[in-house]
């Protein structure tokens, strides 16, 4: 997929949003959700996205709907550093293939990062899928600090 395209409304996060797959969320308001990654680069490592903007990219995005995921991105990496007390804190946005973008509706990665472990984006593929329970327990754990 490249940066031109159409929004396809089948894509995952479209089904997260309709209800049609489950995730773990961490936080959601009427704009915005942010839920855990199914294949997470680091412990805590969150997605935000638009609930109603059929933006693919930041190419697409409306002025408010990037603004209202940037807001939540940064509620919810406070409350990821008050809960998980990382060192760094990585935060990611990918726009098209070639820059590694898998899931064409646009959407902010929150990745905590310690000292002494690589900081560098796994290919998707390699990630280790992560246990429905520990993600959920983890999300908890974030929720107590928002
Ligand atoms: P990107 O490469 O920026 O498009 O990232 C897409 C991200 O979505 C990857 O980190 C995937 O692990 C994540 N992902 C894909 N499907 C799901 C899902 N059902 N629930 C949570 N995260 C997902």
């Amino acid at each position: 997929m490249s940066l031109d395209g159409v929004y396809d409304e089948g894509n995952v996060f479209a089904l997260i949003l309709a209800g049609k797959i489950p995730s773990v969320t961490l936080y959601e308001d009427a704009d915005t959700l942010c839920f855990l990654d199914i294949q997470p680069q680091s412990k805590g490592h969150a997605l935000v996205i638009s609930k109603w903007s059929k933006a693919r990219n930041i190419l697409e995005i409306e002025d408010d709907a990037l603004a209202q995921v940037m807001a939540t991105t940064r509620k919810v990496a406070t409350a990821i550093r008050a809960a998980l007390d990382p060192d760094g804190l990585h935060i990611a946005q990918f726009n098209g293939a070639a820059a590694g973008q898998t899931v064409f509706h646009l959407h902010v990665h929150i990745v905590p990062r310690w000292a002494g472990q690589a900081p560098g984006f796994a290919a998707h593929a390699q990630g280790q899928f992560a246990d429905a329970d520990a993600l959920k327990a983890l999300a908890q754990e974030i929720r107590a600090h928002l």
